[in-house]
This record gives C-alpha cells, sequence and structure tokens, in this order.
C-alpha cells in the first residue's frame, strides 16, 4: 500500500520515494514505528539467546545477575507491544526505555533505558526516519548513557562497544552507504569493542572495585551492547 505523507512540505510515497540525505547520497525513508518493533523483538531474541553466557560474564567480574536483568527487561518490553499499537518510532523507544528502567534493575537497568529514551526523543514527532534521523538518535543515546555513567571509552562498559558502533555507523554514511550497510558495519564494531574490553581494567561499575582483577574478563555490558547492534542489523537488514 503506497500511502502518501506530507511532512513538513516534503512530499514522498512511503514505498518508493527516496530523497537526499544532507547530500551524502540516496536514502530510503524506510524505517517506522514496524523497524522499531522488529527491533525490540529481535533485541530481546538476542539477548535471551545469550541469557546464560551474560550471567557468566557478569559472575566473573560483577554480581551474576546481568543476562537474567536484561532478559527480563527485554521480555517485559516485547510483552509491552501489544498495547502499543498506536505509538510513533519515538514514542515506541521512550516506553522501552522506561520499561528497562523500571525492570531491569542494577546499572545496566538505568543506562541502557536512558539510552532508548533520549533516542526516542530525537525520533519522536516523526512517522518515519531516514539513516540521519537514527545517527542523531543513536548518538543521543550515547550521551544519555555518559551523561548517566560519567564511563569514557576504555574503562570497560557499555561505551567500549557503543562508541565505535557509533563512529563506524557514521562512517559508512558518510562514504554513501545506507543505514542498513550501516548498522552491519557498526554490529561488527561493537562486536570488536566487546572483545577489545578483555585486557581492560575496569574503572567504572561493580567490576571496578575488582580492580586489576578485572583484567582478562569480557565486559557483560559491553556485550549486551553488541548483542543489540547485532539486532538493529539483523533488522535494517530485514533479515531479523
Ligand atoms: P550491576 O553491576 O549493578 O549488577 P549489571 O550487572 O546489570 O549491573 O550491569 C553491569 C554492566 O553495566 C557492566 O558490565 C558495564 O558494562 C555496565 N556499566 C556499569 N557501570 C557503568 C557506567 N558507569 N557507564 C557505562 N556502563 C556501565
Ligand atoms: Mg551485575
Amino acid at each position: 500500500m503506497a500511502v502518501e505523507v506530507d511532512r513538513g512540505g516534503e512530499r514522498f510515497d512511503g514505498a518508493t520515494v527516496t530523497r537526499r540525505v544532507d547530500g551524502l547520497g540516496e536514502g530510503p525513508l524506510g524505517s517506522d514505528r514496524e523497524t522499531i518493533r522488529r527491533w525490540i523483538r529481535a533485541s530481546a531474541d538476542e539477548i535471551a539467546g545469550s541469557r546464560d553466557f551474560l550471567t557468566q560474564l557478569d559472575a566473573a567480574i560483577g554480581d551474576a545477575d546481568h543476562g537474567i536483568n536484561m532478559d527480563r527487561g527485554f521480555s517485559a518490553a516485547v510483552t509491552d507491544l501489544d498495547a502499543t499499537q498506536d505509538l510513533r518510532a519515538g514514542e515506541l523507544l521512550i516506553r522501552a526505555g522506561s520499561t528497562l528502567i523500571y525492570r531491569v534493575g542494577g546499572a545496566a537497568g538505568p543506562l541502557f533505558g536512558t539510552c532508548l529514551r533520549r533516542a526516542g526523543e530525537v525520533l519522536t514527532d516523526a512517522e518515519t526516519f531516514g539513516a540521519e534521523e537514527l545517527l542523531k538518535a543513536m548518538r543521543a543515546g550515547l550521551d544519555g548513557i555518559q551523561g548517566l555513567g560519567a564511563a569514557q571509552e576504555g574503562d570497560k562498559t557499555i561505551v567500549d562497544a557503543y562508541a565505535p558502533a557509533l563512529q563506524a555507523f557514521e562512517r559508512e554514511l558518510r562514504a554513501g552507504g545506507d543505514a542498513a550497510s550501516a548498522s552491519r558495519k557498526a554490529a561488527d564494531a561493537a562486536r570488536e569493542g566487546m572483545r577489545a574490553t578483555v585486557p581492560m581494567q575496569a574503572r567504572k561499575g561493580r567490576a571496578s572495585y575488582l580492580g586489576a582483577r578485572s583484567v582478562g574478563h569480557q565486559d557483560p555490558g559491553a556485550t549486551s551492547t553488541a548483542l543489540l547492534f547485532a539486532a538493529l542489523a539483523r533488522t535494517l537488514e530485514g533479515t531479523g
């Protein structure tokens, strides 16, 4: 079904029309509330599939609850999708973020929850969004995480997977890629960033209490982050 949408004087047919994205190449305006719904489901799948692994990682340098917490939160977000048929993309993210804040607990709940809420605030009024809006939303999400947790790259946290993913996403867009190829590059970079946390000494969160004993273990939050970016790539490539 081709729906004509009038958005601030810019008319397009949701199915076929593309536009210049800030002079960076053609990008389809194909992302909408369904994209976000699929991403929440794909994320919940990824987290559920790695629930025990995430908890094992947290057992080594934390308190063995990360997988359980994240699975509870994303399961609740998926259940909540049934009640959110009318919400737009940004509103969906804000609501999912609130669910994570209330249901995940620990450090990760407020951090990922704030991330989604900030990203949602960027998208909130749009019926559809392109790769540049997604980039802005992702950047706002990272700003939210760092505003709350004050972690920098190298501190062995979520930021060590997220920051390189965001950079890779932007680099691919600037090279003329679309949201799908950019999200694949972001997922690969998040995975590399996750692996790079192994030799780091934790300087934030519970793992920092271990000092040098935190070295040699992969960070659970960076691992969850890599899973969420993998879910985004699957979603935007249409395979998730
Ligand atoms: P808790 O440590 O309270 O049990 P979780 O186990 O759910 O919380 O999450 C632990 C993860 O949270 C860590 O692996 C780390 O990636 C992330 N984290 C902790 N503190 C911060 C912070 N200040 N900034 C970013 N991420 C953090
Ligand atoms: Mg924990």
